[in-house]
């Protein structure tokens, strides 16, 4: 019988977005995105007064190589935050969470008291309505963690897209609970040395991987391999 990886739940939602790609990024450290550190330090303080130049400081302090051209970015995202009222407090930011029966780790954003009980937070621009898919399942996978390690249903949480200066409510469907584990035993299998298969429609256009992929031919074996 084949052991049951311990997987972060990043990595299943990059086996749900396109299993090739969990495959080439195995083991590869990833450095923080810039957006994603605009997003985050801007997070933090949400509810808490926005002071644009204060959080210009900790983003540079975080990113040193950090280009200037990026500081507009962050006075429109802090301007549309600010015009969103309703922004809570959180108990507690960047907690870890797993849950042994899934075996699955990862880190949530911020926890808060009351329902949802949880928030993740994004660098991207929210979608026309709703939340991304690939978020849908971040959210479904934090849930299963909370549910067990609190004892009590997680029914969902929020996803911040704080470019946008906007947070959305994502109560987990079926769906997502079997999206998530379709992703999971993909990724669960991958790591016991299958190799990966390739989506019908992979979402090829933002891929850090494509130097090692061909989309449109197949993978080339000798990357795989
Ligand atoms: S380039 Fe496309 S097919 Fe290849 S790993 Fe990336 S998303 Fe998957």
């Amino acid at each position: 019988m084949s052991r049951i990886p311990d997987l972060s739940i990043s990595a299943v939602v990059t086996a749900s977005m396109c299993p090739v790609r969990f495959y080439l990024g195995k083991g590869k450290g990833r450095n923080e995105s810039w957006r994603y550190t605009v997003a985050k330090q801007i997070s933090y303080r949400l509810g808490d007064g926005l002071d644009a130049d204060e959080i210009w400081g900790d983003v540079r302090l975080l990113q040193k190589e950090i280009d200037n051209s990026v500081y507009p970015l962050l006075i429109e995202s802090v301007r549309l935050c600010r015009n969103t009222p309703g922004w809570r407090t959180y108990r507690q930011s960047d907690v870890a969470v797993r849950s042994e029966s899934y075996r699955i780790h990862g880190i949530v954003d911020k926890v808060f008291d009351d329902e949802p009980f949880f928030a993740v937070t994004r660098p991207a621009p929210a979608p026309s309505h709703g939340v991304y898919t690939a978020d849908r399942l971040r959210v479904t996978g934090y849930a299963l963690c909370l549910e067990e390690m609190l004892g009590t249903d997680v029914r969902g949480g929020t996803v911040e897209y704080i470019c946008s200066g906007t947070e959305r409510v994502c109560t987990i469907e079926p769906i997502d609970k079997r999206k998530f584990l379709r992703a999971l035993y993909e990724a669960r299998r991958i790591t016991n040395g299958e190799l990966p298969r390739k989506p019908l429609r992979p979402p090829c256009d933002y891929c850090p991987e494509t130097d090692r992929c061909d989309p449109a031919g197949g993978n080339r074996l000798s990357d795989l391999l």
